[in-house]
């Protein structure tokens, strides 16, 4: 029976989080979308269902997570979790708040911590402020987000304007004094009435420190980070045997290639690296603002390179031109055309024999995996922090599959991801 039920509002944050349960020795498997009421649960301590809810409308974001908190809780989980971005990707309207607000009801506990640092990818909050390195949010690139423009740091301002209840901070001051100190400074905070704490992080000790603070809440909220130190609570409570590996996944041979629909500097960055050591397409959705037919100028391309070496498609692009094909389309079609031809090209090199993908954002990574009908990820090695391998499963051929969060990843991070998977 699994012990922590997780659920994720987009697919890259969902096999993030997974990699850090692997990482702490719990046996994880991610399903994609709310599972069916007659599912049987996957054979694994932690279970993580996958959401595409982080941009949806609020109302649909929250049925959807309470329909998977209902599955999660059928199954038998002990205790879950409400994993959204390390950015706290979200706008005014949601979907963090509502949906943590539907979860706390549900589940009766009042109050929720809110923790979105995620140190090994430079994400740290302090006074309840979240940074990207040493610049605050709204100065790292993020207040420029296609879809949820991150334009304010105060995490306590943030998500107060997304809750019905109220938000409070704990403190670095308090983080560093450890477990109990954090405790108890949460359990005040509760019998105050606040609904939620946003806890301070700036280190794997201080999150080590959070999740056994955190052992006997019955939801936890945050980024893939705070989930650091639950494992370590299971096998304490004697419910988790030591594990040592618990991220071996099968071997799968095939060709390989990178999908990137992220506009984040760092996919930006990768992809200029990935220049003179592989075969890149850019795709150009302001000259061709048409799915079907930038997927088949993609796939035209691709019939003649796919080969022994990783191929690279991007419809990513700088600021100025997402700016000028949203003026052109509108936000939310803008989006929806790249994610729909995005999804098209992986589903057509699937179909020429690609077994192994690399797919770069969070809603691209979505659209590609919903279009593939992948419905289960066992997760295996990390290729860096939050972005794992994985095995992926249903109603088409098996794939290794890697969903890369936009931000995540060093510059190098696609030509290692091959060499990680050949490695595994
Ligand atoms: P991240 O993980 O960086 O947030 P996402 O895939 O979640 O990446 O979000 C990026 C959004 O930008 C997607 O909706 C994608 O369709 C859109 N997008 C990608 N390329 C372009 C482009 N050239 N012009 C406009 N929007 C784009």
């Amino acid at each position: 029976m699994s012990l922590l039920g997780c659920i994720a509002d987009d697919f890259t944050g969902a096999t993030d989080l997974a990699a850090m349960l692997v990482k702490g020795g719990m046996r994880t498997v991610q399903v994609i979308g709310v599972p069916g009421p007659d599912d049987q649960a996957p054979d694994a301590d932690a279970i993580v269902v996958a959401l595409k809810s982080r941009t949806s409308p609020p109302a649909q974001a929250v049925s959807e997570s309470l329909a998977a908190l209902a599955w999660l809780q059928k199954v038998g989980c002990r205790q879950f979790f409400f994993k959204y971005c390390s950015t706290f990707d979200s706008t005014d309207d949601g979907n963090i708040g509502p949906v943590a607000d539907a979860l706390i009801a549900a589940l009766g506990n009042g109050f929720a911590l809110a923790c979105p640092a995620f140190p090994a990818n430079n994400r740290s909050v302090f006074q309840g402020h979240l940074f990207v390195g040493s610049n605050l949010l709204n100065e790292s690139g993020m207040e420029k987000h296609p879809l949820t423009p991150m334009t304010d740091a105060n995490l306590v301002r943030v998500l107060g304007r997304q809750t019905t209840g109220t938000v409070a901070l704990v403190p670095y001051a308090t983080v560093v004094r450890g477990a109990g100190a954090i405790r108890d400074a949460m359990t005040g905070l509760k019998e105050q009435g606040r609904r939620y704490a946003i806890v301070d992080a700036v280190t794997d000790a201080d999150l080590y420190a959070i999740g056994e603070a955190a052992s006997s809440h019955a939801l936890i909220t945050g980024g893939s980070g705070v989930a650091i130190g639950l494992p370590e609570n299971f096998r304490r409570a004697g419910l988790l045997p030591a594990q040592t590996d618990a991220a071996k996944l099968p071997a799968v041979t095939g060709h390989a290639a990178v999908l990137a629909g992220s506009c984040s500097r760092a996919t930006l960055m990768q992809i200029g690296t990935a220049r003179g050591h592989a075969e890149v397409l850019e795709l150009d959705a302001l000259a061709t603002p048409d799915a079907a037919a930038l997927t088949a100028q993609a796939l035209a391309w691709a019939d003649s390179r796919l080969g022994a070496a990783p191929i690279v498609i991007a419809a990513s692009a700088p600021p100025d031109q997402v700016a000028a094909l949203q003026a052109k389309l509108g936000r939310d079609a803008a989006g929806l055309l790249v994610e729909t031809a995005l999804a098209g090209i992986a589903e057509g090199l699937v179909a020429r024999g690609v077994r192994r993908l690399v797919v770069a954002g969070g809603e691209a990574s979505g659209a590609v995996v919903q279009r593939l009908g992948v419905r289960q990820l066992t997760i295996g090695r990390e290729i860096d922090p939050g972005v794992p391998w994985t095995f992926a499963e249903g109603t088409g051929p098996a794939l290794l599959l890697a969903l890369k969060s936009g931000n995540f990843g060093a510059p190098d991070f696609f030509l290692k991801a091959f060499a990680v998977a050949d490695a595994s």
